[in-house]
């Protein structure tokens, strides 16, 4: 099939790649010219595990191509698929400035009857306003909600092996749930993975699903937090928990907050979309409030356990930047409020990140020291904060660590290292909830 992605973002040009992968013919699209550009060079402006490899093989037999021309490819294609972003307003709801103009651009450019897939996260309603603005079109337009529930740092993995495909349209719309089955059909092969509902019922789904897994991490954050308290150990709480199948064991794990570019802004966007309603969703607001608070636990630690309340001049080494591991991305990441914690109280900060020091140059300029080497970050630090769960500080040199730091303290926002080990090699050894920390 010919289709168009319309925004070259994380899910978009994942999707594009993909979609290129298993034999279609697909043309990204972006309004930024700049991300096109560079595309075309050969670059690949994110980093996503396997991506670069799947682009340039798709690029260069001729499945996959760039272009800041919306209205062309529009005009060229049997499917549209928009994801573009649909980052928070200040009042928390979701900014649909860019999927109204992407509708309208689409509605304006259409020459054959065409499915528009909604793969951006979009409150309640969105389907219903995206066909309100393409219903005069000269070709029929069939608008399907299809959130997408991919993962930073494992998004093609996501992508070709998804749990579920969520398809929201009309019922009798049969022309939509053909074009969908034969797009999905490559991913779908080994079972029966579509689950078809109605366009809010599928829209609501995405943000049920990001604030449920929001308010896993939000509880065992508390629950870490009262760890401490009463010398229990949050592992092991954690082990308890979720070893009984009704709760499962994903994302119990305590640690600095969540980030990333969706949970924040979509359990906000769910609280506004209920009150919009008369609804007041109490979990999830409480989910973010704690959240918001918990980010501030790692300078917390800092400040009021290990340094009497007072951080000037004190050199911190940070390792990790990016939200999570596998990512570069550093929307929202529990790094800068850190980093904003510790600037604000008179602290150098120097970090290493494998693959997210750009982003953090581009918001921080020199008023954070980016070392290349992660050991350079420890060099006569004060102390050593692990934000993320990158593989290569999972098991570090720590008679090298302790040689370089000024003082042997080592914060482990994401409770990897083991306290026992590292107390006994003369470190000060501190977790989220881990005893004894
Ligand atoms: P992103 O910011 O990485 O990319 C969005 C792209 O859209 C940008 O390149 C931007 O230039 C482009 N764009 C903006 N307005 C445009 C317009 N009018 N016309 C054409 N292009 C335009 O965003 P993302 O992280 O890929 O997320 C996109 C959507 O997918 C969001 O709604 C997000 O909530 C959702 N989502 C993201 C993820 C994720 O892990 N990042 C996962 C699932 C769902």
């Amino acid at each position: 099939m010919k289709l168009c992605v319309i925004g070259t973002g994380y899910v978009g040009l994942v999707s594009g790649a993909c979609f290129a992968e298993t034999g279609n013919e697909v043309v990204c699209v972006d309004i930024d010219a700049s991300k096109i550009e560079r595309l075309r060079a050969g670059e690949v402006p994110i980093f996503e595990p396997g991506l670069e490899a799947m682009i340039a093989r798709n690029v260069a037999e001729k499945r996959l191509f760039f272009s800041s021309d919306i209205a062309q490819a529009v005009a060229a294609s049997e499917v549209i698929l928009v994801a573009v972003g649909t980052p928070a307003r200040s009042d928390g709801a979701a900014d649909l400035q860019a999927v109204d103009k992407v509708a309208e651009t689409v509605a304006a450019s259409v020459a054959r009857e065409t499915v528009l897939v909604m793969k951006s996260t979009v409150p309640v309603g969105t389907n219903a306003r995206v066909r309100r603005i393409v219903k005069d079109a000269a070709f029929p337009i069939h608008v399907v909600s299809n959130p997408e529930f991919l993962k930073e740092g494992a998004a093609l993995d996501d992508f070709m092996r998804p749990d579920r495909i969520l398809v929201g349209g009309e019922s009798d719309d049969a022309f939509a749930r053909d074009v969908m089955t034969r797009l999905y059909h490559p991913v779908t092969l080994s079972s029966e993975r579509f689950i078809f509902m109605d366009p809010a019922s599928a829209e609501l789904t995405k943000y049920v699903a990001n604030t449920m897994l929001a308010m896993r991490i939000s509880f065992m954050n508390e629950v870490a937090i009262l760890c401490e308290k009463v010398g229990a150990d949050v592992h092991l709480v954690r082990k308890g928990v979720g070893s009984d199948e009704r709760i499962g064991a994903k994302f119990l794990h305590a640690g600095p907050g969540y980030g990333g570019s969706c949970f924040p802004k979509d359990v906000v966007a769910l609280v506004h979309t209920g009150r919009e309603h008369g609804v007041e969703l109490e979990l999830a607001s409480a989910t973010d409030r704690v959240n918001l608070r918990h980010k501030g636990t790692l300078a917390r630690k800092l400040k009021q356990v290990h340094f009497e309340g007072d951080l000037r001049g004190k050199r911190i080494a940070i390792w990790g930047l990016a939200f999570k591991p596998r990512t570069d991305d550093v929307r929202e990441s529990p790094a800068l409020q850190l980093i904003d914690a510790l600037l604000g109280e008179g602290a150098e900060v120097r970090a290493h990140d494998p693959e997210a020091m750009a982003g953090v140059r581009a918001l921080y300029g020199d008023r954070v020291t980016l070392v290349e080497d992660a050991y350079d970050a420890a060099i006569d630090a004060d102390a050593l904060v692990l934000v993320t769960e990158w593989r290569q500080y999972q098991n570090p040199d720590f008679s090298r660590l302790k040689s370089l730091l000024k003082r042997p303290l080592l914060v482990d926002g994401r409770n990897i290292w083991s306290g026992y080990g590292l107390r006994k090699q003369g470190f000060t050894y501190d977790g989220i909830g881990v005893r004894g920390s």
